[in-house]
């Protein structure tokens, strides 16, 4: 059937985010009109969130890079902020056209109230009344994603990819059924498909298992959506605007499914770079004055690793941004002599590939299959880190991909579990 609603509700409130790819031309905002018509033809309530055009946001940001270096934060939210409200009232226009109510807003007129920290904006609040009685007169809501207007009532972003946090802080507040992201996948893969060609489209992840694939590297949902639906129970479904059919993938809370797969994805980024100082003093507080001096210069730092004591003596590896790597490196080399360490060492050619799965917890025996497969094929780990539901190692970035498609194959991740 079209339109796939998980709740089976006849008449449900549904939010929908389209995606730049899914607006980038004014046949494709048509036919995002269409699938919507659908969805209202049915009798459901929409609330449409958009991105820009893809290419805009980042045409926009090259614009204001071309007068200021580093463009003024409260002048660029001004900039790119225009990006979404081009694709809000063309949609309407477009679903007018269709013989619809709509009515398209920015994130000020609906009072999507931020934080003043431009760029990167929290929401602090909806005001969703004027949503309501627009719905409840029969019309398609189309707001602006990722703006918003701060209490001074200056126009705030949210950061790149934010749209997505809009639609799904949209329908926290209007307690909606479901928020369905459209996007150029139809839904999340056990791993990059473009990797592994037998990667399968997932029916359902939980919550907990797509905070950990965002957060490492897979694009499909921006990360701070995934917290903000967890943190109020939004049902996500991540859905491809390219097809008619399909019914994407369910993002759902643990308790609601009774069985889980052992492992649901691989993830794997080359965005990170490995720092190790050597012979450094065995002694309390080195760990601090190290990560200190990091930490100081707004560096993330990402695994940490270290080695048991010889001689007094130990060595100290972490992974930072690859972007910070060389600022990571020469800040380690001024607070070398102070620490008393050797020497310091860095290999910026190194990647990172995560098994993620909730059913890691009530399964011994994961960690030891994964060291099995990557030495089967030769391939050296550097760093290891573990979480309750994910199992991380570094190597060097060359074995990468051989290292995905050896462990999917290993997990039969390629077969749905029965
Ligand atoms: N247009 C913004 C960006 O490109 C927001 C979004 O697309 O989610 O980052
Ligand atoms: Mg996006």
């Amino acid at each position: 059937m079209y339109g796939f609603v998980s709740s089976s509700l006849i008449m449900a409130l549904i939010v929908q985010k389209y995606g730049g790819t899914s607006v980038g031309s004014i046949e494709r905002i048509r036919t995002v009109a269409e699938r919507v018509a659908k969805f209202k033809m049915i009798g459901h309530q929409v609330v449409v969130v958009l991105s820009a055009m893809s290419g805009e946001t980042n045409r926009l940001i090259a614009l204001a890079q071309q007068i200021q270096k580093e463009p003024d934060p409260r002048e660029l939210d001004v900039l790119i902020a225009t990006g979404e409200q081009v694709t809000i009232a063309l949609l309407a226009m477009a679903l007018k056209d269709l013989g619809l109510k709509a009515r398209s807003y920015t994130g000020s007129q609906v009072r999507i109230v931020t934080d003043s920290a431009h760029t990167k904006a929290r929401i602090l609040s909806i005001d969703e009344a004027q949503m309501r009685a627009d719905l409840d007169s029969g019309h398609v809501v189309v707001v602006a994603g990722f703006q918003g207007v701060d209490e001074m009532g200056d126009i705030t972003t949210l950061g790149r990819g934010g749209s997505d946090t809009t639609g799904v802080a949209l329908a926290a507040a209007l307690h909606a059924d479901e928020c369905q992201i459209y996007t150029d996948v139809d839904g999340v893969y056990t791993t990059d498909p473009r990797i592994v060609p037998e990667a399968r489209k997932l029916d359902t992840i939980t919550f907990e298992e797509m905070l950990e694939l965002a957060s490492l590297g897979s694009k499909v949902l921006q990360i701070r959506a995934v917290e903000f639906a967890g943190k109020y129970k939004v049902k996500l479904r991540v859905l491809s605007s390219f097809q008619e059919e399909g019914e994407g993938t369910l993002i759902t809370f643990e308790e609601d499914s009774m069985e889980q797969p052992i492992i649901s994805g691989i993830a794997f980024n080359r965005d990170e770079a490995k720092l190790t100082v050597l012979g450094v003093p065995d002694k309390p507080g080195i760990a601090a004055l190290i990560l200190g001096s990091v930490a100081d210069a707004n560096i993330d730092v990402d695994m940490i690793v270290q080695n048991i004591g010889a001689n007094n003596t130990t060595d100290f590896t972490f992974t930072v941004h690859r972007g910070e790597f060389k600022r990571a490196m020469d800040i380690l080399n001024q607070v070398k002599d102070e620490i008393g360490a050797r020497e310091v060492s860095g290999d910026d050619k190194i990647a990172k590939v995560s098994l993620v799965g909730v059913g890691m917890r009530t399964h011994a025996g994961v960690a030891s299959k994964m060291f099995r497969t990557l030495a089967a094929e030769n391939i050296n780990l550097q760093m290891i880190s573990t979480s309750e539901i994910k199992i991380s190692v570094v190597v060097e970035d060359k074995y990468m991909e051989l290292a995905v498609r050896a462990l999917h194959q290993a997990f039969e991740l390629d077969k749905a579990v029965a």
